[in-house]
């Protein structure tokens, strides 16, 4: 029998299963899909030679963790390409803000509001080990570097509250901003977007938003060769139903949203935790529609056509009613799109001449609605002519997610809502959010701090406590991460 378990194959779990073989365990991945990655994914699923990147598209997390820093992504063949616009955001008027991965080319687009922007980032970019640090922490033991915290508090004091409003003077900072924090899923002006949009928006100027060549799926076959070298098997197509099935295993790391773990675990969890976990709430959800295309979306904007990532929804207006409408339960009528077209530096993704496209719109957790055409009007409101261009489509519904991933609960694709209190408290209000009432067994998933994103981190700390509590290992992971052998 192993010495330890992990149960699902996303990065985290992975990341979990190459630190505990590195320590020298025995360790077993069971994964419920065919394939490995969990939302770390791609696959040919439009037309032949077409791959598109099916749930994560841009990583500008893995490229800034510290886990990925640690294990070191390119050492193990990752190619990680950061476009030269890390995201752009265009408006009805025919131009776009562009968040370059130079601050100051940014700071040079944003005419007016440029110093307001460099005030914002500039402190941020020269400090960003320090906001990783933060913004990466088990928010239970956040490094303590003071002017760092202050710095982070601030801005995100100003960004979740009316104040939001006065650093900017023109619609193009605004909205630039506003599609950043969009990304929580959440009405935009809260403490969890603007934790969002600081760190992320930090990083689009420090090594930028990159994708890797050939897809994400890369990310996952560079874990799972290292999991291998070092003794590690991976068992896939096992939907694991009962953790009975690792009475014998000494610890079990569960991949897992809490509503998988209690239908794996119900009859075994004290009722005081069962009732945490089932309170814990999954948020908006997301309707992925990824096209096939026979050329480069023909953005109206200049500089679109540079960038790896765009937010489709137009003002900071348009972009707070279309939060709003999701959060109450609505479809909007023109969503949040967010789209990702790799092509623009990874030509491997689709046959010479020919390009993907990756989106997706925020709709209301549960939602059955096919979003390919308001997601079609919205590209096509910024780049008119796109819909000629379209060879295929193929879409996966907020409500069909769960089919593919059991995380992804009504197609929350954070695995858990990104409110304050599931921010602090993820999944439930423990201290040590890993470790659960089950002897052995730990929770390595995003619905753990510090949430969603490929970064690794939520499988590095829950693999940090399994070795010092199951067997007294206090090695830290990531010296374990940084020995080549
Ligand atoms: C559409 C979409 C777009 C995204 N875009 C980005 C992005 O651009 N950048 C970014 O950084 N992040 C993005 N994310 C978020 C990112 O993909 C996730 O936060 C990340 O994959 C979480 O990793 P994880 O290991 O915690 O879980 P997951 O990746 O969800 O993996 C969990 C695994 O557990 C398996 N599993 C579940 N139940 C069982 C069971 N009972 N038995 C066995 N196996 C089981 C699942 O099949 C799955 O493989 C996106 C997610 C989605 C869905």
């Amino acid at each position: 029998m192993a010495d330890a378990v992990v149960v699902g194959s996303g990065p985290n779990g992975l990341a979990a299963a190459v630190i505990l073989a590195r320590a020298g365990l025995e360790v077993e991945v069971h994964e419920a899909a065919d394939a490995l990655g969990g939302g770390c994914r791609t696959a040919e699923v439009t037309l032949p030679g077409f791959r598109h990147d099916l749930c994560a598209g841009a990583h500008p997390m893995a490229v800034a963790s510290p886990f990925f820093r640690a294990f070191d992504l390119e050492l193990h063949g990752v190619e990680l390409l950061a476009p030269q616009v890390s995201y752009a955001h265009p408006l009805d008027d025919g131009h776009a803000g562009l968040a370059w991965r130079d601050l100051d080319h940014t700071v040079d687009g944003l005419g007016r509001d440029g110093a307001a922007w460099r005030g914002l980032f500039g402190p941020l970019v020269r400090d960003w080990e320090g906001v990783v640090g933060l913004g990466m922490s088990d928010l239970r033991h956040p490094p303590l570097d003071i002017p760092t915290g202050i710095r982070f508090a601030r801005r995100l004091v100003e960004q979740s509250t009316p104040l939001w409003n006065l650093r900017f003077r023109e619609e193009t900072a605004r909205a630039l901003l506003t599609g950043v924090a969009a990304h929580a899923i959440r009405p935009p002006r809260g403490i969890p977007g603007a934790g969002v949009a600081m760190l992320l928006g930090t990083l689009a100027h420090v090594r930028g938003w990159p994708v890797p060549r050939g897809g994400s799926q890369t990310i996952i076959d560079a874990l799972a060769t290292d999991l291998r070298r070092h003794g590690g098997k991976i068992v896939t197509g096992h939907r694991v139903d009962s953790i009975d099935e690792f009475d014998d295993v000494r610890t079990v790391l569960l991949d897992l949203a809490p509503a998988e773990f209690q239908r794996i675990a119900a009859d075994r969890l004290p009722s005081g935790y069962a009732a945490q976990l089932g309170g814990f709430r999954y948020g908006g959800a997301a309707c992925k529609v990824d096209f096939a295309l026979s050329g480069p979306v023909p953005w109206r904007a200049l500089g679109c056509d540079r960038a790896g990532t765009l937010h489709l929804v137009g003002t900071r207006a348009e972009a707070v009613a279309a939060e709003k409408a999701v959060a109450a339960g609505e479809h909007a009528e023109r969503p949040f799109v967010l789209a990702i077209q790799p092509g623009v530096v990874d030509p491997t993704r689709a046959p010479a001449g020919k390009h993907t496209l990756y989106t997706y719109a925020h709709v209301p957790n549960g939602s059955t609605r096919d979003m390919t055409e308001a997601i079609t009007a919205q590209v096509e409101r910024f780049a008119p002519g796109f819909r000629d261009l379209v060879l295929a489509t193929h879409v996966r519904t907020a409500a069909t997610m769960p089919a593919h991933n059991a995380n992804y609960i009504g197609g929350d694709i954070s695995a858990g809502a990104m409110t304050l209190r599931q921010t602090v408290f993820r999944p439930v209000p423990r201290w040590n959010p890993y470790r659960t009432p089950l002897p052995g067994v730990y929770l390595c998933s995003s619905a753990t701090s510090p949430g969603p994103g490929v970064h690794g981190m939520n499988g590095l700390y829950a693999a940090r406590h399994a070795l010092r509590h199951e067997f007294g290992n206090r090695t830290d992971p990531l010296d374990l991460l940084r020995a080549i052998y």
